[in-house]
């Protein structure tokens, strides 16, 4: 099918030319409605008339940046990389992903399950509501995705196949090695007009030894090649609600660093935080993000390491070649190592969420201005020392303890 720009008059024909969503909407009456907080793409609501209770999300890509425009080209197969992450993440975590009921990588869509009852989590929490099983259902959606598309559970060939797949999402690399590591930490024209004459922004930019670790950790984003990641995992693509959580919207994936996706989530649970410090919120809700922070960290390990126990042959490891006792070692350092690059990769993405250009509604939507900058400030104490420290960061206990310290 040759690609083509959907709209509102032309989805239904689009939708009925599919079997399957015919099968689902039954040739009933559509409506069909776009929803308007999407950044890159469109994505449209749509109902059956007749039964309210049927209800699909459609997801386009196209060839621009959507919330800029065509002045702002970006290539659509983005959603090639979207289809084949929701697939692959859909075989290891299935509960966690929205059903697939069609994808098309000529069309660029997707079409899946409508989360009616889910909210998005960074509104949850600029709300106060707490999830219980937050922190069971995302430490096992990390943990297996994470360790089921490594090289520590694949052999040498599936692993390179894997790498090849999702190696040629290369604008949405770059554009995360711009903006995540590079122009929020200098003077750029992307950023936000805020940093302008920001006593905070002018120490940031002037700061070496940050910068210089920033250069590590963008060096580790742009070689390593641990294991297949969502790219973009903060809380704005989580839709949860009380009983369950769902991951959207891995547009940024490709293979690499483990702890990327942890650091994603680990900085901007902290930048609720903050947001929370600053805002004098109930000490019991800060609390909770502290407890869940601590939670997904800890669960994080132990699932990752029990499947690693369970799993005896990989491209890394080959049976009897190691004593039990030292491969057990080597699996407690290499825990630290990621417990380490985590705590660097949040710290990269809560800065660049200051001063860069697009911030966390946490922070930037805080009208008043005393306010939002006591909470830059806490965000930027932390996150400094997420970067700067990350290499003598070990456990979990260091990183909520950098948490405490900047926000007594
Ligand atoms: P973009 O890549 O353009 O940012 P997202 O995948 O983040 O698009 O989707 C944009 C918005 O659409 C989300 O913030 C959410 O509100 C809504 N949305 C996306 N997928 C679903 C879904 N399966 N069910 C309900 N709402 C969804
Ligand atoms: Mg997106």
């Amino acid at each position: 099918m040759e690609y083509k720009i959907l709209d509102k008059t032309n989805i239904q024909e689009y939708l009925y030319s599919i079997e399957n969503i015919k099968n689902y909407f039954e040739n009933d009456d559509l409506i069909i409605d776009e929803i308007g907080d999407g950044n890159l793409n469109y994505v449209f609501i749509i109902k059956s008339i007749q039964d309210e209770s049927k209800a699909l999300i459609l997801k386009q890509a196209v060839p621009y940046l959507r919330c800029v425009g065509e002045e702002y080209p970006l290539s659509r197969e983005r959603m090639t990389f979207e289809i084949r992450a929701l697939q692959k993440f859909s075989k290891n975590t299935s509960e966690f992903i929205p059903k697939l009921y069609d994808t098309n990588e000529e069309m660029s869509t997707v079409i899946m399950q409508f989360l009616s009852e889910h909210i998005i989590m960074r509104n949850g929490m600029i709300n106060q509501i707490t999830y219980p099983n937050f922190s069971e259902h995302i430490s096992t959606y990390l943990a297996n995705n994470l360790f089921n598309t490594s090289s520590l559970k694949l052999d040498s060939t599936s692993k390179r196949k894997l790498v090849d797949e999702f190696n040629s999402n290369t604008e949405l690399c770059k554009l995360t090695e711009d903006f995540v590591f590079t122009f929020a930490f200098m003077e750029n024209e992307t950023n936000d007009t805020y940093s302008k004459d920001h006593l905070e922004f002018q120490k940031l930019i002037s700061d070496n030894e940050f910068k210089k670790e920033v250069l590590r950790l963008k060096y580790k984003f742009m070689t390593k090649n641990d294991a297949l990641l969502h790219g973009d995992l903060h809380t704005g693509s989580i839709m949860l609600n009380q009983r369950d959580t769902y991951v959207i919207d891995p547009e940024f994936s490709f293979v690499g660093p483990f702890s990327f996706d942890i650091g994603a989530l680990l900085g901007n649970l902290t930048m609720s935080y903050t947001s929370h410090t600053a805002q004098k919120s109930d000490e019991s809700y800060k609390q909770w993000i502290l407890n869940t922070i601590e939670e997904v960290l800890e669960k994080f390990e132990n699932k990752f390491i029990k499947l690693w126990d369970e799993s005896n042959e990989s491209a890394l490891v080959t049976p009897n070649f190691i004593d039990e006792s030292y491969l057990s070692q080597y699996k407690q350092e290499f825990m630290k190592d990621i417990i380490s690059e985590t705590a660097g990769f949040a710290g990269c993405k809560m800065t660049r969420r200051m001063f860069g250009i697009a911030g966390v509604a946490d922070i930037r939507e805080i009208e008043d201005l005393k306010i939002r900058d006591e909470a830059i400030r806490l965000t930027l104490n932390i996150s400094k020392r997420f970067v700067k420290e990350h290499k003598n960061i070990k456990t979990k206990e260091d990183i909520i303890n950098i948490i405490k310290e900047e926000t007594k």
